[in-house]
């Protein structure tokens, strides 16, 4: 519990606090920029079981933001790279790799496995295959994006707006689609450092969260705004459910 002293020392955190984090199951879907900033946050937080899930390899062009990997790791799995820059970091930390691709078919299985459900994938169709999943069961999804200057930031779950309530033009987008917009890392560690937050926040159950709300950031003016988003009677995904 040394290692966690400061965390502890917050008197809403407290020992109860951490061991509801050290106790936590989270699953991290992606390992690029947004995942490992995140990874690195939960691994710091004492978050005890980190899942992760990525069937892609260590690229040169991935450094520009995403420093869980290092340079002996180039064209080898991201999930063996992040876990190895965990153990070396947090040895307490249950590092999980699924170096698969996750899909309609097996999502639910992955799910059953953790508390939380953190979204850091690159394509709108693995996002909105999350997104699909978590109405769909009584988990909790962290969505996160990111585009060039630009960030956002919500929570779904079965009651709330889900993604295709909001952004139902890009519903079906074929899964080979990736954003390939450019992306800098001040961007992506701002809008994962968010994430993180909300993770902290709902394990330990601290605070309100970004239930029904998008948070939008806008790095070249230092802008945050929340938008309010509600359940779409019309939505593709979720509309006709329950
Ligand atoms: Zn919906």
């Amino acid at each position: 519990m040394c290692r966690y002293e400061r965390n502890i020392l917050i008197e809403k955190i407290g020992k109860k606090g951490q061991d509801k984090l050290c106790n936590s199951r989270v699953l991290v879907c992606g390992a690029g920029g947004l995942g490992s900033c995140v990874i690195f946050n939960l691994a710091s937080l004492g978050v005890g079981n980190i899942g992760i899930v990525d069937n892609d390899k260590v690229e040169l062009t991935n450094f520009n933001r995403q420093y869980i990997h290092k340079m002996s790791t180039l064209g080898k799995d991201k999930v063996y790279s992040a876990k190895l820059a965990i153990n070396e970091y947090n040895p307490e930390i249950n590092v999980i790799s699924h170096n698969i691709w996750l899909n309609n078919q097996n999502v639910q299985e992955y799910f059953s496995m953790y508390d939380l459900i953190i979204d850091c994938f690159d394509n709108y169709y693995s996002k909105f295959m999350l997104s699909d999943a978590v109405v769909r069961t009584d988990k909790t999804l962290i969505h996160g994006g990111v585009e060039e200057f630009m960030g956002q930031v919500c929570v779904i779950r079965k009651n709330t707006a889900c993604l295709a309530c909001f952004i139902p033009e890009l519903y079906n987008c074929p899964h080979d689609i990736k954003i390939k917009k450019g992306i800098i890392s001040p961007v992506v560690s701002t809008i994962a450092s968010i994430q993180s937050m909300e993770a902290f926040k709902i394990i330990t159950g601290i605070g309100s969260i970004l239930e029904n709300t998008l948070l939008m950031y806008n790095g070249l003016n230092q802008e945050f705004k929340k938008l309010h988003i509600k359940k779409n009677v019309k939505c593709p995904s979720c509309a006709y459910i329950n």
